[in-house]
């Protein structure tokens, strides 16, 4: 069935002024679409009228479609790719009301409160509301007035509600936070299974999950028990390219974080920390040091940690230093900063918590600190529990630990770690791309040194004492065991018993070597075996070479010609606001509407109400209010007004950023015209890194035929089947060819097509 388009609100006109424009936002996978393009003008008209943002992220429009074609599905974006809206924007557009479920009071909260502050009819039912709340939130419901309601599973499930919605027109059902279904997931929630009977007491109603949860368990999970059928499941990228991640080994950790906040001085961010007492203690340090910080744990009163939360997200405090108890249920969008003050307890975790940052889309860095002391504090404490030790959370905490101490991309990393591939071979956007890690030049030979120093004490010892062999030390207990007659004594006696300490560490990390017993004695793996014979790529940093982060995270275009002055006035009167209204700050406006402001400067209403993110409600609301500060800012500060600029990009796709000097050091040998082998085998590199460097080559070159390293045949055949590739993952593709092409050449056809399509003067204004 088509669904209906009645019942909207907005001022929309049937025909779609954004037509044009959205056949070419559209990916191929909506192209081909049987819906049609109609069904989506609409939704367009309430995105812009509505939240005053003009065009859908990559998969909300697919996501939004199935909602509309009242087709189940499940929706897997991560933190900040705008789920929400993939089933509010649609929800305006149907006829009845759409039931969202909710885990948390504070969750449906915020998201009400953010969609009254647009004009939209939502409303909750909690144990929050009194009796005459309820009621009177019934009452609209019976009238037809609610557009969207915010339940928690418990509540949804009881008798009363179910006969109460019976009466209703319901347009369909989204579970927000769906992983919380599965005891895979890190947040199981009984009370989530019970949904499984909405599918078969409204049988008329489409149910669509949404999480932020990457993993295919979970996510067969969700599907499985909802009893969804014939679902639409659409995954998102996984890829974060606004956050700039850095993974620093500990070095004075309270300075590492002062770092960090000095670098976002008036930004909100998190600090986390791995327990209770850290975060005390690192609080009142950074008080003490001058930063205004609030902590937040499970062991605070309920009291004392709402108001840690509220002044956060209110803005009148821009740090919090919290354990992970903190974080689920803030919705806050303009984080700009989240810093681990010591390892987190795995992967998934880490893109949770580090997710939390730049939601907003705009450029946010995440840091994380580790040491090998964190770990063994993550092993305390799981030791008490038993569960986790069973549900393979000392994996999970090992590959956290791997991927800290390998200085390979974090981007690549994580993206693959959730089983996506990563394009990209250089991201701009962390400590490794951005050549913040000082590598060792001949990091094999190092490497031989090390291992065949474990050999020759017989992997009978643990990392200290290899390390002490290497570096030749005397003590007693190297003599009598006549240690100091290895060939291997005193082979690394120039560098230093912390470096040598540090290399074996990420040897382990690099899986070169392993720790094994109780006394974590070391030994070689398989693949330190083969790396013995120089077969292998291990990277060993520079011991304290890192070189100092740059001022700003990441490039900051979304600053260009915004006026800092301005930014913060607007920042004060937001926070007021929002303290008036008892409300948070982003709900007001969001940063990136901010700096939009700020950098165009409008002096009436009509160009107020075409700044990204004010749509019709708020203009009503806040637009005198905010003009009048703008006005007075300006005149006093001679600014120009009503600028008209081409609105900074958000970071959508990793920015365009110089090749590194390995890479560069490959363009020599592509213009002699050396096959990629042949250069693969001259720089000791493996095959696909040396694709990456061809890929830099071609795009400084801006090369835009790849005939020289893939034949006209397998050039037509991946061009032919371009709608493959969707959101920029090649994986379809590879999967259509069934292995007779390569990724390399998928690679290498795609960067000569991208060079063929970019013009190479920007046409904008
Ligand atoms: P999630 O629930 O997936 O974590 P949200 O729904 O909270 O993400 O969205 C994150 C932020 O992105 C919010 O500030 C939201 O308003 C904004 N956003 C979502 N979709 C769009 C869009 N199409 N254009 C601009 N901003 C968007
Ligand atoms: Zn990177």
């Amino acid at each position: 069935m088509r669904s209906s388009v009645s019942g909207r609100i907005g001022s929309g006109r049937s025909d779609d002024p954004l037509a044009g424009k959205m056949m070419m936002t559209q990916d191929a996978s909506t192209a081909v679409s049987p819906s049609g393009a109609g069904v989506m003008g609409p939704v367009r008209q309430v995105l812009q009228d509505v939240w005053g943002y003009d065009s859908f992220r990559p998969l909300q429009e697919a996501s939004i479609r199935s909602v509309l074609d009242r087709r189940d599905s499940l929706t897997v974006l991560p933190t900040g790719g705008g789920k929400s809206l993939c089933f509010q924007s649609p929800a305006l557009c149907m006829d009845g009301m759409a039931v969202v479920v909710s885990p948390l009071i504070s969750l449906m909260k915020d998201q009400v409160d953010a969609l009254r502050a647009c004009g939209v009819a939502a409303a909750f039912i909690n144990s929050s509301l009194t009796q005459a709340e309820k009621q009177s939130v019934a009452e609209q419901i019976r009238a037809g007035k609610t557009k969207l309601l915010y339940v928690a599973p418990e509540r949804l499930l009881s008798s009363r509600m179910l006969d109460f919605l019976h009466q209703t027109t319901i347009s369909f059902f989204a579970i927000d936070e769906a992983h919380c279904i599965s005891n895979w997931g890190h947040d199981f929630r009984p009370e989530y299974r019970g949904l499984r009977v909405l599918k078969e007491q409204f049988p008329a109603a489409a149910v669509h999950a949404y999480t932020a949860t990457a993993s295919q368990p979970v996510r067969d999970d969700i599907v499985n028990q909802l009893g969804l059928e014939n679902a639409e499941v659409l995954v998102g990228d996984f890829d974060r390219p606004n956050l700039t991640y850095r993974m620093l080994r500990a070095n004075g950790r309270l300075q590492q974080v002062v770092d960090v906040i000095e670098r976002h001085r008036g930004e909100s961010g998190i600090v986390y920390c791995i327990s209770r007492k850290e975060v005390e203690r690192t609080a009142a340090a950074l008080n003490q040091l001058g930063t205004v910080a609030l902590p937040y744990h499970a062991g605070m009163s309920d009291e004392d940690r709402k108001q840690s939360q509220d002044a956060f997200i209110k803005e009148t405090c821009d740090v919090i230093v919290a354990t992970v108890a903190f974080g689920m249920g803030i919705d806050k969008s303009n984080v700009r900063f989240v810093v681990h003050a010591g390892m987190p307890k795995s992967i998934e975790h880490y893109q949770q918590e580090s997710g939390r940052a730049g939601r907003d889309g705009l450029e946010s860095e995440c840091v994380l600190i580790y040491s090998g002391g964190d770990v063994v504090t993550w092993k305390k404490i799981m030791q008490g529990d038993a569960q986790a030790t069973a549900g393979g959370a000392l994996q999970s905490l090992e590959a956290i630990n791997q991927l800290c101490g390998s200085p390979v991309c974090r981007h690549k990393a994580l993206v693959e770690y959730f089983g996506q591939p990563y394009p990209h071979e250089n991201c701009g956007a962390c400590d490794v791309c951005l050549d913040e890690i000082q590598l060792v030049d001949d990091p094999i030979t190092l490497s031989q040194k090390i291992l065949s120093c474990v050999l020759r004490v017989k992997e009978r010892f643990g990392a200290s004492h290899v390390a002490k062999v290497l570096v030749g030390s005397t003590e007693q207990r190297i003599v009598q065991l006549g240690h100091d007659k290895l060939s291997t004594h005193g082979l690394l006696a120039d560098d230093g018993l912390d470096a040598v300490r540090m290399w074996i560490d990420q040897l382990v990390q690099q899986s070169y070597l392993q720790r094994t017993g109780e006394y974590q004695l070391v030994s070689l793996s398989e693949s330190g075996r083969r790396l013995l014979h120089r077969d292998g790529n291990p990277r060993l940093s520079v011991p304290g070479k890192a070189k100092r982060s740059r001022s700003r995270a990441v490039s900051v275009d979304s600053w260009d010609g915004v006026d800092r002055g301005l930014f913060e006035a607007l920042r004060s009167k937001r926070s007021a606001i929002a303290s008036e209204n008892n409300v948070p700050a982003y709900i007001v406006f969001g940063d990136a509407t901010l700096r939009e402001l700020a950098r165009v400067r409008p002096t009436t209403l009509e160009a107020f109400g075409k700044i990204k993110g004010v749509g019709d409600r708020k203009l009503a609301d806040f637009g005198e209010t905010f003009l009048e500060p703008i006005r007075a800012y300006s005149e006093t500060h001679q600014l120009e007004m009503d600028v008209k600029t081409v609105p900074a990009p958000l970071a959508t796709a990793p920015r365009a950023v110089l090749p590194n000097a390995n890479s560069i050091s490959a363009f020599d040998h592509f213009r002699r015209g050396e096959s990629i082998e042949e250069v693969a085998e001259k720089l000791g590199r493996a095959v696909s890194t040396v694709v990456g460097y061809l890929q830099d080559f071609l795009r400084q070159e801006k090369i835009t035929d790849p005939s020289p390293w893939v034949d006209k045949s397998t050039r037509d055949s991946i061009l032919a089947n371009l709608p493959l590739v969707a959101e920029g993952r090649i994986k379809p593709m590879f999967e259509f060819f069934e292995g007779k092409v390569s990724y390399e050449a998928i690679r290498i056809v795609l960067t000569c097509h991208q060079n063929s399509e970019t013009p190479a003067v920007s046409e904008a204004e």
